[in-house]
């Protein structure tokens, strides 16, 4: 007797957001990376009670048109990539066409939208549509999300305080804003401005923005590139230092990546400099041909593979050395060494 069959598209998307969706950061993320993703230059974040009970993204983007923004909601839609050549060659952060599918299967979205001939309003709760509706808007794109977790309790019960969910979501969009220093982020929780980068181009003022100018100011930058990598980035004098490893960002063709062994190689080049248990605060922006690396080892795309790995560090290390000592006095002890 058969007894297998295909499970229902909002069944398959439940269970897909279980690994997509795991809290509002992680929705943050999937929608500013779309925006990112469309080219646009100013990113407008504003979440309600740290975005459980609601989060709001707003972009000057590409947009999208009436059918697009119905179809973006299914499991495998994208504009991203078309074919197996393009999955090698990924320049975009998303790919995998399935962020909006699992936020929608676990929450209640409205969408406005528009590529500034055409859009549409769509509302969808649980994956099931609401309500769609034509309208030429301005061009960009806005995405509400409400009612998160609302048919997933497990989930919603899992969720810490507010300030540990803030805390998550200022970590992320940190993190993208010195990934993308040409556009201009806010962030707003309770009505309250928590982080604003200016979109100048300049990741030293947007350092800036985030750590404060104190720490800008015991920055100095790195380059250094080979055949296959480019590494270039800031990294603070060792007088300037952290209790944590987290302060130390990595970035692949854009994209913030973690790497335990990238972080190692930073701590290793200033090591004889470091206070034991303190840490640089840096920024390692890498810039590699797309096919060197493997973004599609996990859904949330946090960890990739890197071919020629063990070059990129040393290339990391020597950058890192190079600057530092170009600038600090070495004590008599350590040159006899
Ligand atoms: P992916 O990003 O992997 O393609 P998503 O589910 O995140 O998958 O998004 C599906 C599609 O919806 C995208 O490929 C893109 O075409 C469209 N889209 C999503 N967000 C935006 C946006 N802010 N502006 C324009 N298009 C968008
Ligand atoms: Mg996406």
């Amino acid at each position: 007797m058969n007894q297998i069959h295909i499970m229902e598209d909002t069944l398959a998307n439940k269970i897909a957001a279980g690994e997509v969706v795991e809290r509002p950061a992680s929705i943050v993320k999937e929608l500013v990376e779309n925006a990112i993703d469309a080219q646009s230059t100013k990113i407008e974040v504003t979440l309600v009670e740290a975005g459980l009970s609601s989060i709001r993204v707003t972009d000057n983007g590409k947009g999208m048109s009436e059918e697009d923004a119905i179809r973006c909601f299914e499991r495998h839609a994208t504009s991203k990539i078309t074919n197996e050549y393009d999955l090698f060659r990924i320049r975009t952060l998303g790919f995998r066409g399935e962020a909006l599918a699992s936020i929608a299967a676990v929450s209640k979205v409205s969408l406005w939208t528009s590529d500034g001939v055409e859009g549409a309003v769509v509302e969808i709760e649980g994956g099931k549509v609401l309500k769609h509706q034509a309208g030429a808007l301005r061009k960009g794109t806005d995405f509400l999300i409400q009612h998160l977790f609302f048919n997933t309790p497990a989930r919603l019960k899992y969720m810490k305080t507010i300030q540990t969910e803030l805390g998550h979501t200022i970590d992320l969009l940190n993190r993208l804003a010195l990934s993308h220093p040409d556009i201009s982020f806010t962030l707003t929780h309770d009505h309250h401005e928590v982080l604003r980068t200016s979109g100048s181009g300049d990741i030293l003022r947007v350092l800036s923005d985030i750590y404060g100018v104190g720490v800008a100011r015991k920055m100095i930058p790195f380059q250094k590139e080979d055949a296959d990598f480019k590494v270039k980035g800031f990294i603070t004098l060792p007088e300037m230092t952290r209790a944590s490893k987290n302060y130390i960002s990595l970035l692949m063709n854009g994209r913030w990546i973690k790497s335990y062994a990238g972080t190692q190689a930073a701590i290793d080049a200033m090591h004889t400099y470091l206070p034991i248990g303190r840490f640089p605060i840096a920024v390692i922006d890498i810039t590699a041909d797309p096919i060197l690396t493997d973004v599609n080892v996990h859904p949330a795309k946090r960890h990739i593979r890197i071919s020629k790995e063990g070059e990129l560090l040393s290339l990391i290390k020597g950058a890192i050395r190079e600057a530092i000592q170009g600038v600090t006095i070495i004590p008599d002890a350590v040159k006899k060494e």
